[in-house]
């Protein structure tokens, strides 16, 4: 945490933010976490959000005695959460159950490994040489991750001379130019077992793993070693404890209402224009992607390679299948090749998938004797330009295709009648929170493409970004940060 948000304890709020107008724009994790943190230190916030609900990409879907989060499932670093509440001078309502097993992996040849936050039970699954293997790995994503989240993760974006001091002090450690395919062939995890394991922690960021930096071997500490969480009332049982406490703030929420320009004179923002008429404002945090706030600035943005997009299904089930955990991945024959077909913007014919199902452990979340599925697949992100919808959705019903016969074919699929209830999200659907639908900013491939974006333009003194596309990252943690970092970054320039 930097000395900055650290300095500000809620006893000094009032006076850092002494009744200024601040408007947020957007009300995912990250423009949540903004408006808190700015209304905790007596701003008068605004938040608008497009959406008639907050939550953003973390919302749920209720039908038939079903419960789905439609998002996030598999929460990490939960003190972030806490902290977010407390440094407000607010106690976190939520409680946080850690996931036991954290996943259950299905390979292709039948075997199936139950991953644990504890060693013994999940090297119990591995042979000698994998066992040894497991555990160099497990120890390379510590050392990675212990260098590098307080630079990356827990801190304003570094500048120039804190990513020197990270490299002098890291050097070689840090595997700078090394991919993440060869650190895994150096540590001799890159078998049929291992190799698929390791690899798919980097998609929690939208990289083609054969593309990723080695740095990004550190996600995996984030899971493995410090381990993955639920909240009883599912992912968007935070959105609301989190809207709860926005009211008990005072927060003015404007749901259903969509930012459509930024009006700036003298280098600073003056009003937001919405779909009602126009805010009056003494600062703005832009909790949505750069790329829109770009756009509504007039400025031209720079085209980049997007980050994977995905395939969801939601599927409410008349039966149970005891084979999948809570958490259960499913790799492919070849892992890899899908990511062949998302570079050239296709959907795979048999992609890794993820199914979450919250119902084992809220049972709340299905009626008896079913089962709420979540199944994502990773997609291309849209193609460039305009593209055409009916051709959009000629690719999505592939992908749609593809996914149900790779359930089939691995032998998770359900008969016609045991299907109630079930919804599709795919790359069209997200391009509401993403450009091009990509749900990590843009592909985080190369050592400098894993840095994110700053979260200032540069186009006005006034204004401060927040979320996925900028600095630290999206998943909800890192959402969360930049929103505080975001409110800390005004507050200290009042
Ligand atoms: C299917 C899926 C699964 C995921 N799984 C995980 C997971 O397991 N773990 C994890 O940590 N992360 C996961 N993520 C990522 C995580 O959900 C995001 O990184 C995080 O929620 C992003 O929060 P955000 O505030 O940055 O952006 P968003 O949630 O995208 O919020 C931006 C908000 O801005 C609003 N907005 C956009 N335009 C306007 C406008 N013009 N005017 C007003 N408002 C506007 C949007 O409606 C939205 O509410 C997943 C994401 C998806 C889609």
């Amino acid at each position: 945490m930097s000395a900055r948000d650290r300095s500000r304890s809620p006893a000094r709020a009032a006076a850092a933010g002494h009744g200024r107008r601040v408007t947020v724009v957007g009300g995912g994790f990250a423009g949540l976490a903004a408006a808190l943190t700015l209304a905790s230190q007596g701003a008068r916030v605004t938040l608008v959000e497009r959406e008639p609900r907050l939550g953003g990409k973390a919302d749920e879907w209720r039908d038939r005695g079903y419960r789905f989060d439609t998002g996030p499932s598999v929460l990490t670093l939960p003190e972030v959460v806490r902290d977010t509440f407390a440094r407000c001078g607010l106690e976190c309502p939520l409680e946080f159950r850690p996931a036991s097993p954290l996943c259950r992996y299905l390979y292709p040849d039948g075997r199936a490994w139950d991953v644990y936050r504890e060693l013994e039970p999940t090297l119990a699954g591995l042979d000698r040489s994998e066992a040894d293997a497991y555990r160099r790995t497990l120890d390379k994503a510590r050392e990675l991750y212990e260098a590098a989240a307080p630079v990356f993760v827990h801190g304003p974006a570094p500048g120039p001379w804190r990513l020197a001091a990270y490299g002098l002090r890291h050097g070689l450690r840090a595997a700078p130019g090394r991919s993440l395919p060869d650190l895994l062939r150096a540590l001799g995890a890159a078998g049929p077992l291992l190799g698929p394991f390791f690899l798919r922690f980097a998609t929690y960021v939208g990289a083609d793993p054969r593309r990723a930096p080695a740095v990004l071997h550190n996600v995996a500490w984030a899971e493995l070693g410090l381990g993955v969480h639920h909240l009883e009332g599912g992912t968007y049982a935070l959105v609301r404890s989190l809207r709860a406490a926005l009211e008990t703030l005072g927060v003015e929420l404007r749901c259903g209402e969509a930012v459509e320009r930024l009006v700036t004179r003298s280098g600073v923002v003056r009003e937001v224009v919405t779909s009602r008429g126009s805010l009056a404002c003494d600062a703005v945090v832009a909790a949505v992607d750069r790329d829109l706030v770009l756009a509504w600035l007039g400025r031209a943005r720079r085209e980049r390679e997007p980050s994977l997009s995905g395939l969801v299904l939601l599927a409410g089930l008349g039966q149970r299948d005891e084979r999948l955990a809570r958490h259960t991945i499913v790799f492919p024959e070849r892992y890899g090749a899908e990511f062949d077909a998302i570079a050239s913007g296709r959907f795979p014919s048999d992609p890794t998938l993820y199914l979450h199902i919250s119902a084992r452990d809220d049972p709340a979340d299905a009626p008896p004797g079913g089962e709420n599925r979540f199944v994502m697949a990773n997609a291309p992100a849209l193609p460039l330009g305009s593209a055409d919808p009916e051709a959009v959705e000629a690719l999505e019903a592939a992908g749609r295709e593809a996914l149900l016969a790779t359930l089939a074919r691995r032998g998770l699929g359900w008969p016609r009648e045991s299907l109630l209830t079930s919804r599709w999200l795919g790359p069209a659907a997200f391009a509401a929170y993403g450009y091009r639908g990509r749900l990590y900013g843009h592909a985080p491939h190369g050592l400098l493409g894993a840095l994110r974006p700053r979260p200032r333009l540069g186009a006005a003194s006034n204004l401060v970004l927040a979320g996925g596309t900028v600095h630290p990252g999206g998943g909800v943690p890192l959402a969360l940060l930049s929103g505080r970092y975001a409110a800390a970054t005004l507050i200290a320039s009042w």
